[in-house]
């Protein structure tokens, strides 16, 4: 590691998303910037470089999304269905999905600053593409679930390449394979650098502020069995190893306030055969998100959840929870001839059991195949008349089930059937620091502590039982944003 003889005005800790847009935003307001990741070169990027890279944005209709995307034609734009989604409706949707319970303040922040802090990614090189998360090409039309319908070209790597060449071309200093292992403070409590340890050593690396971007705690088990409880230590963990939740665990001993929903997760049904941890060849790929065409029963061959409860950007992200809460912490999504066209793309990474009849499936899953013929029956009874649309809540439900099934409901009577078996993946912790509109961080008596600020997973007060896909980046750039201006401001100063 270079010594880092002279100072620093702003050290970001952590190499994602939220990290790399904060000290972008630091190196614009004039500071000199200091980026620290734990993880060697090879594996940098956190989360974010395993992210499907969708950003959830508000905008004003589709003039508001030409800026995005210049590459297409006139003719191409004319068969896109995006609606409207405003700042309103992304703020009521964090408010509907979090049950009213995530900060306000800050919600307002992200939902306002969206769309002005996506342009700003686009000026700083990030290409975006069309999302297919919850949206369907037809040919004739391509419509989306409004306010997911960008993601960074190449998804996740994309928006992590994007940002590294931004951050070269800013002549920002990186350091890999540095660990933040201690605050250096002064003797008002206020932060004045951090300490570090590479492979050559440990060393005090003074700065005018420190912003922390260094992810949550998911990829901690012994953490994720204290906060978030029973079970949660065995989940598979879908994106990176190096999210241990040391730094978070710094920031409360030093005095920040922990708030938000800390038995919370985003967690998502992957791939029953995937590994314990994320592998970069897949990245995001593990995701079985289709579902809500499905019908999901658990190793007992019972239903447990309402698979058409809303579009799945609404409810992915407890999906994981309820697969985690079923014996064996397993489940199986069971398609029909009618449907299985209609899985992402992603699933052909799996491994599906497939028959001719409910029996043979039973069998091949392993699973009580009188149980699994009774819940499809009962399903099928249950199933009422109505025109299905994969596009749109369709409203074809059923009556009398329970749990049931509010959309999507054909009948499960088309051979082949076929049958992915899923696990609980998380994705990220909600709980946090608390951070204000500033990305300044607040201590236990409400107070900003001097010269330290934060952006993405290591905050809290954003999500509860429930998140809106495509937040957790917005989140991390809209505060990244404003992390590094601040910094920077109060940095320099120093
Ligand atoms: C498979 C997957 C798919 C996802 N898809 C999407 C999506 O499409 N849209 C969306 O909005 N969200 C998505 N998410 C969630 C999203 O990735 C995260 O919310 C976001 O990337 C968090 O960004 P971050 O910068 O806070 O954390 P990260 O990107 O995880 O970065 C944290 C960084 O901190 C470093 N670090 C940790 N500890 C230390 C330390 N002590 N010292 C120095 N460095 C440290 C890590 O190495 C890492 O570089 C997905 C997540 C996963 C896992």
């Amino acid at each position: 590691m270079p010594r880092t003889t002279s100072r620093y005005d702003v050290i970001v800790v952590g190499a994602g998303n939220a990290a790399l847009t904060a000290a972008l935003s630091a190196s614009q307001a004039g500071a000199r910037v200091l980026v620290l990741e734990k993880a060697p070169e090879a594996e940098r990027g956190g989360n974010s470089r395993f992210s499907g890279g969708l950003f959830r944005f508000a905008y004003d209709g589709i003039e508001e999304l030409k800026p995005f995307r210049r590459d297409l034609s006139a003719a191409d734009w004319d068969r896109v269905e995006a609606g409207h989604y405003d700042t309103d409706r992304y703020y009521q949707d964090i408010m509907r999905v979090t049950q009213g319970q995530a900060d306000r303040q800050l919600s307002l922040k992200l939902t306002g600053e969206s769309y002005s802090t996506l342009a700003w990614m686009t000026g700083l090189g990030v290409d975006w593409d069309w999302t297919s998360l919850w949206s369907v090409d037809s040919g004739e039309l391509l419509r989306f679930n409004p306010g997911a319908v960008l993601e960074a070209r190449n998804k996740g790597v994309g928006l992590m390449e994007s940002l590294y060449r931004a951050v070269g071309l800013a002549s920002i200093d990186v350091v890999y394979g540095a660990k933040m292992t201690a605050f250096l403070q002064d003797g008002d409590g206020g932060v004045t650098g951090v300490r570090i340890r590479t492979p050559d050593g440990t060393e005090d690396a003074p700065a005018g502020a420190v912003v922390l971007a260094s992810g949550g705690f998911e990829a901690n088990a012994e953490m994720r069995a204290r906060y978030l409880g029973p079970g949660w230590d065995q989940v598979k963990v879908r994106g990176t190893k190096f999210n241990t939740g040391e730094t978070l665990r710094m920031a409360l001993e030093l005095g920040a306030k922990p708030v938000g929903h800390w038995q919370g997760c985003h967690a998502t049904p992957v791939d029953g055969d995937s590994a314990p941890v994320g592998d970069l060849r897949l990245t995001d790929r593990t995701n079985r998100l289709s579902y809500p065409y499905s019908i999901m029963v658990n190793v007992l061959g019972r239903r447990f959840i309402d698979e058409g409860e809303d579009t799945g950007g609404y409810t992915y992200a407890k999906t994981g929870r309820a697969v985690l809460a079923q014996p064996g912490a397993m489940a199986y999504q069971i398609f029909d001839a009618k449907t299985v066209h209609l899985l992402e793309e992603r699933y052909s990474t799996g491994a599906p059991v497939v028959s001719e009849t409910i029996e043979g499936l039973a069998g091949g899953l392993s699973i009580p195949a009188d149980a699994l013929a009774q819940t499809v029956a009962e399903y099928n009874a249950a199933v009422l008349p109505g025109r299905f649309d994969p596009a749109v809540k369709d409203g074809k439900g059923t009556a009398g089930l329970e749990p049931p099934k509010s959309n999507w409901a054909l009948l499960l009577d088309t051979p082949p059937y076929t049958a992915y078996s899923v696990a609980c993946g998380i994705t990220f912790t909600y709980g946090g620091i608390q951070i204000d509109t500033q990305a300044r961080v607040i201590d236990t008596e409400d107070n900003p502590v001097p010269g330290l600020y934060a952006t993405g997973e290591i905050t809290g007060g954003f999500f509860f039982h429930n998140y809106p896909g495509g937040t957790g980046l917005m989140r991390g750039a809209v505060f990244g944003r404003i992390a590094g201006a601040n910094a920077a401001a109060e940095g320099a100063g120093k």
